[in-house]
């Protein structure tokens, strides 16, 4: 490893040559309290910043074992530092300048959740800190201009790693209150479990957002409360006792008058899959982690999924045991959704009518009259929605405004009203005695096999360079072919989105194999990111920045919207 100073020196022989002079500078350097690696420079100014990594040795960030002793809590402590790095950039940016992207400094930039990302990373073991950053090497036109650069590597970034990556900078009660929130949610976590619940959401959260276009809380918002009937007490270890809502596993229906909150309620149980910072309002609302939502997604790409479960019987004799489309309807996609989430693991479905197929949810008895069960293709979700969670266990909470078949079928049912839930669900049963009942006699209920084997088109396999590009939350392009994941709403950061393309790319290199069924190959991206962490995904020299964990629901989801995989069965059913 090379020292500072020679680093400056070497820099300053290069000031005013020509931009590749910078490639010269790759390689490792000591400075006071960190090592300072540079693993990839930019070819020139325009491009995309330079890649480099700080290491800090576990005595000199000295941050107490019992705050990075667990997973969650480590993840927690590293989401904690990102911003805290995040906030101190802030205050530099723009200190050094020129050309292009000169003298950008760029961090990941957290969201709500608390996600694991591979800016920051802490080694369980010994407590060193590893954290990923780009820089944007400055220049004047295409000339180096490398007193801009010392100023940023000798000036400006040590101040900031000091004051955001030691412990001894940071507010010991701040970092005490990361890990009591941590442990605290991860006691909801298992409590949810013991107690037989599909989500908590606790008195006083407060569930809106700001807008559409920011995840803070809603200002002036009506907190949260839990109606009596369904309130339970849990101990939280630092926070004390915590009154809320309990959503029993079963069926749950979310009934109530236009605006007065259904879907703000079930966004926010979508999202409780994450942990919540500070301050967000939803710190104390966790649903079970796998839980899935479904909608409707016209024009999805389905490839030799079975939705026979929900689809028999099409016109012109379509398979629907291995269905595949390259444009889906209202009705295929939200039955390829359901049976492609129970293959992802999940145990909750979240359904908000506003988003479904109305076909796919109900069909009303005069229709039934009308159009006979022989003539219509679809079961819908309402005569599987039992059977899912009796024989599979697979529980549900359904958003229903408009229509009280669900009744019949809901264990529990929850009015929101301005805003507030209120328990109706015996007023609800005893209103719907006098209306006839669902029928599913005669119906099967059989799960597919799940031993759909994917295998990867030239789209993904026929280049030597892969070429990735994330917009937004929106879609991944991978080479020439695009995977649109708008639909999937409880993806929270776009980080999520460049790891799922990563996640593509290496599978497509490694794991899609003749014969390895989609879960075995999920199964083993999951395993090699818990072994080797998120950055080893990518297979250049130098490891990404900016990616976050995606859950194994959206690793799954993006692997059966990509055009570019198609999925057969390889053993005889
Ligand atoms: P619904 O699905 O019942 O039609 P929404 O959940 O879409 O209603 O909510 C309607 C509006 O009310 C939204 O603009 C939302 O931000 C606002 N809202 C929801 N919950 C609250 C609350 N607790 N306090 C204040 N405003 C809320
Ligand atoms: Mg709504």
């Amino acid at each position: 490893m090379r020292t500072s100073q020679q680093l400056k020196s070497d820099l300053l022989a290069i000031n005013h040559k020509s931009y590749p002079a910078y490639k010269s500078l790759s390689g490792r350097y000591q400075f006071d309290s960190y090592c300072l690696s540079i693993d990839h420079v930019q070819g020139d100014p325009f491009a995309a910043p330079s890649k480099v990594h700080l290491e800090i040795d576990g005595k000199t960030a000295a941050f107490a074992p019992h705050l990075y002793d667990t997973t969650p809590k480590r993840i927690a402590l590293q989401d904690y530092l990102t911003r805290r790095f995040g906030q101190e950039l802030r205050r530099i940016s723009k200190k050094a300048g020129g050309s292009g992207k000169s003298g950008v400094i760029y961090s990941s930039q957290c969201c709500q959740e608390i996600l694991e990302r591979s800016c920051c990373e802490i080694c369980p073991a010994t407590g060193a800190l590893l954290f990923r950053l780009e820089i944007g090497f400055p220049a004047n036109g295409r000339s180096i201009n490398s007193p801009e650069l010392i100023k940023i590597l000798f000036d400006l970034l040590p101040d900031c790693v000091e004051r955001s990556l030691f412990a001894r900078r940071l507010p010991k009660q701040e970092l005490l209150d990361v890990e009591a929130l941590c442990e605290d949610q991860q006691f909801i976590r298992s409590e949810l479990k013991r107690l037989h619940l599909s989500a908590f959401v606790g008195n006083g959260a407060i569930l809106p957002r700001m807008s559409g276009v920011s995840q803070l809380p809603l200002k002036g918002a009506v907190a949260f409360e839990s109606p009596k009937s369904m309130e339970v007490t849990l101990s939280l270890p630092h926070h004390g006792p915590l009154a809320g809502m309990g959503i029993p596993e079963g069926i749950t229906l979310i009934v109530g008058g236009g605006f007065h909150g259904k879907s703000t309620l079930l966004n926010a149980l979508e999202m409780g899959v994450y942990d919540h910072i500070a301050g967000d309002g939803r710190e104390y609302v966790i649903t079970e982690a796998s839980a899935f939502k479904l909608r409707a997604e016209d024009s999805r790409y389905i490839s030799s999924t079975d939705i026979s479960l929900f689809i028999n019987d099409l016109p012109g004799r379509r398979d629907t045991k291995s269905f595949s489309t390259q444009d889906a309807s209202g009705s295929t996609s939200q039955a390829a959704n359901v049976i492609e989430g129970i293959e992802s693991g999940a145990s909750l479905f979240l359904i908000d009518e506003d988003t479904s197929a109305t076909n796919f949810m109900i069909r009303d008895q005069l229709m039934q009259r009308v159009i006979s069960d022989q003539e219509e293709p679809i079961t819908p979700f309402i005569s599987r929605v039992r059977a899912l969670y009796e024989y599979s266990g697979i529980s549900s909470v359904i958003v229903a405004g408009s229509s009280g078949a669900y009744f019949h079928v809901a264990d529990t049912i929850l009015q929101m009203k301005e805003y507030k839930p209120y328990d109706i669900t015996e007023r609800a049963r005893e209103a719907a005695a006098d209306f006839p009942a669902i029928h599913t006699e005669g119906l099967t209920y059989a799960l597919p096999t799940f031993s759909r084997c994917p295998k990867a088109g030239s789209g993904l396999t026929g280049f030597d360079r892969m070429k990735i590009k994330v917009l937004g939350k929106d879609s991944i392009q991978i080479n020439k072919s695009s995977i649109d994941l708008r639909y999937l709403e409880q993806l929270a950061d776009t980080e999520q989105l460049s790891a799922l393309a990563y996640l593509l790319t290496c599978g497509a290199k490694h794991y899609f194999r003749s014969g390895r069924s989609l879960i075995q190959v999920v199964d083993l991206l999951e395993q090699q990111i818990e072994a080797k962490g998120l950055a080893s995904l990518a297979d250049s020299s130098y490891l990404p920045a900016n990616l976050a964990r995606p859950r194994r629901q959206e690793i799954f989801a993006c692997l059966n919207r990509c055009r570019e995989l198609t999925f057969s069965y390889s053993n005889a059913r």
